[in-house]
């Protein structure tokens, strides 16, 4: 999961019982107060809402069990139901609801639905998002958060029949999907044999197949 804006400016953090969430400000020189927004990682559109406090906001449910949530923002660009992709546009931040000015107020939560009577699910976002080698992190924000940055390999599946996805490094380990020749992968870590093709899952491939 990648950070949902490419100007990363910790404004507010996570506070367990006060806070569910950080909030991220903006630089005139890097996109704005109305810089995009996007989808921390693929999943679907489950909830668009205006709220009071929060303004605009947007749920996505993702397939590795989180929601994410984001907050005050200025415009939607998709729509509940829609499928996003890692990466895709969503918003524009904003000042919608209660703010003290334009940020993007965004929240992790484990479940599948969001329920603001169990806020106990929230996570500290900065736990489990990555920011990409293109995003900017705020000189103030990397002296005072640990920030995790994505490095991987990109590399493409040189088996012709194909290769396994499995959910340890193991040749008995359970099979969790399929790569085809020439599929592209990102190798997040690596081990003897193996090569962890996910930062949030538990997805491993036989490193001789990648190259
Ligand atoms: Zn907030």
């Amino acid at each position: 999961m990648i950070y949902p804006v490419n100007y990363i400016n910790i404004t507010n953090k996570y506070v367990n019982g006060k806070h569910y969430g950080i909030d991220l400000g903006w630089s005139s020189k890097y996109g704005g107060k109305n810089q995009p927004v996007y989808a921390i990682d693929d999943g679907e559109v489950i909830y668009k809402y205006t709220q009071k406090s929060g303004g605009k906001v947007l749920h996505i449910r993702h397939n590795n069990g989180f929601v994410s949530e984001y907050g005050h923002l200025d415009v939607w660009i998709v729509n509940k139901g829609d499928k996003v992709k890692r990466g895709q546009l969503i918003g524009n931040m904003g000042n919608t609801g209660i703010t003290t000015g334009n940020n993007l107020h965004f929240g992790l939560y484990k479940g599948s639905k969001i329920d603001y009577n169990k806020r106990g699910n929230f996570v500290n976002p900065i736990d489990y998002l990555y920011a990409e080698d293109y995003q900017i992190i705020s000189d103030k924000t990397k002296a005072n958060y640990n920030i995790k940055e994505n490095s991987y390999q990109v590399k493409r599946v040189i088996s012709l029949n194909g290769l396994n996805i499995r959910n340890k490094p193991s040749t008995t380990a359970t099979i969790v999907g399929f790569l085809n020749f020439g599929d592209e992968v990102r190798v997040y870590e690596t081990t003897t044999y193996w090569s962890k093709i996910s930062n949030t899952s538990q997805m491993w491939a036989a490193s001789n197949y990648l190259s």
